[in-house]
């Protein structure tokens, strides 16, 4: 029997365990791939945005893992690679118990409390106790299997769309700069109309139409052109998403290489684990956090954080703040404790909130800052 039981491995899970770890807790935390970190990870991200204030364990990270700073921002960049294997020797060096490879699939719920989660891995299936248990599946799995209440999307239900990345290599940072969303000399919106525009020389039109080449080391870029529709919680539209994303990603870098010159060496050296999900299922809490709230600038007593990113919706153009401006905003606890389910917290995007308020809060200095304080409350509290 764990203390807690901590499902899915992203910054939000990671945070959780770490923290709950330190306080004293046994913690086990499952993942089904073989690597932490989540989209920003698994999806070729690198890239943390609303951080450069968060104080913890983001501040930790920026420091330790060489990281560059995106000028203008709250934001930094970071080797994939090195993100991975930090997060995991933080977690063993804690003593979290990781099983990599498996799959959180059900839950058995007894008088509102979870009895045990199904799990299934390559010995087949297990069941696995906990007092208490903590959704950072980013979809809401576990609060799904759970029978907890959730929403998804606007209210046609349409969610943010995925996007695959991938990571390039073969260019020059100062040869392609006017290209770039994070040289100090080029503002990120030119670099984006830039890129736009010579995809369009190569007569490419990509999915998504701001397209962006971001610096991350060493002739390492983080490449983001794509978009994709569709429900990221059906296995279906995950797979077909995939299929095309990766098509068009690799058909985009032989455009650009067919414009030779400082593109002739252009190349893919890894494409995504998992195809990033922006928006999955948004639990139900004792809290919701609300659009109102960041026009507001809400305050809890009980905020396990303070978010200031604007609202990021992407579309079929781009992406907007639908107009809304942030003023920075707290997320209290209750909006990690489920409503329907005792035993149950959720941390990251999964979070209770709305669907312009998840446009929000979603982006990495929030999600591991929530898991830092929530992994706290339960090294207390459980
Ligand atoms: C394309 C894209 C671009 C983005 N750009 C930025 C950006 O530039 N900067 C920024 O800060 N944020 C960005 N975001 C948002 C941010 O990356 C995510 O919202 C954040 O990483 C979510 O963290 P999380 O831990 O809640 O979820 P995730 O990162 O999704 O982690 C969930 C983890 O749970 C695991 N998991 C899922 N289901 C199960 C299951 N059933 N069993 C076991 N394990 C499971 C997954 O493998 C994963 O490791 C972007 C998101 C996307 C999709």
């Amino acid at each position: 029997m764990y203390d807690i039981i901590v499902c899915g491995g992203g910054s939000a899970g990671v945070s959780t365990a770490l923290f709950a770890a330190e306080g004293g807790k046994k913690v086990l935390l499952i993942e089904q791939f073989g690597e932490l970190g989540g989209i920003i990870t698994s999806d070729c991200l690198g890239y943390v945005m609303d951080a450069l204030d968060k104080k913890g364990f983001v501040e930790e990270l920026r420091d330790n893992l060489g990281t560059v700073i995106v000028p203008e921002s709250q934001n930094f960049k970071f080797d994939t690679e090195q993100m991975k294997y930090y997060l995991e020797r933080r977690l063993i060096d804690a003593g979290v118990e990781i099983m990599y490879f498996t799959k959180v699939c059900g839950a058995e719920v007894e008088d509102g409390s979870i009895k045990s989660i199904r799990v299934m891995h390559k010995s087949g299936m297990e069941s696995l106790t906990a007092k208490v248990y903590v959704d950072c599946t980013g979809d809401g799995d576990l609060g799904c299997f759970a029978g907890c209440g959730f929403d998804f999307g606007n209210d046609d239900g349409e969610g943010q769309p995925m996007s695959y990345l991938a990571l390039v290599t073969g260019v020059d940072r100062e040869e392609v700069k006017e290209y770039t969303n994070n040289h100090p000399d080029v503002p990120n919106q030119v670099g984006k109309k830039n890129l736009l525009a010579e995809l369009a020389k190569a007569n490419f039109v990509p999915t998504y139409l701001q397209p962006s080449l971001s610096y991350i080391r060493d002739g390492v870029f983080n490449f983001g052109i794509n978009h994709q529709y569709g429900r990221g919680i059906d296995h279906k539209t995950l797979t077909q998403a995939t299929i095309e994303g990766r098509h068009e990603v690799f058909r985009a870098v032989e455009a650009l290489r067919s414009l030779g010159g400082k593109w002739r060496n252009l190349s893919v050296i890894a494409t995504p684990t998992y195809i990033g999900i922006r928006e999955g299922r948004r639990l139900h809490g004792e809290y919701t956090v609300t659009v109102q709230d960041m026009i507001d600038g809400a305050r809890h007593s009980d905020s396990v954080c303070r978010a200031a990113f604007g609202v990021d919706l992407h579309g079929k153009t781009g992406y907007t703040s639908e107009g809304v401006s942030v003023v920075p905003y707290d997320i209290p606890l209750r909006a990690l404790k489920s409503k329907d389910i005792k035993n149950l917290y959720m941390a990251g995007r999964c979070i209770s909130g709305e669907h312009l308020a998840h446009a929000s809060y979603r982006v990495t200095g929030n999600t591991f800052t929530m898991g830092q304080n929530l992994g706290k409350y339960l090294a207390k509290n459980v």
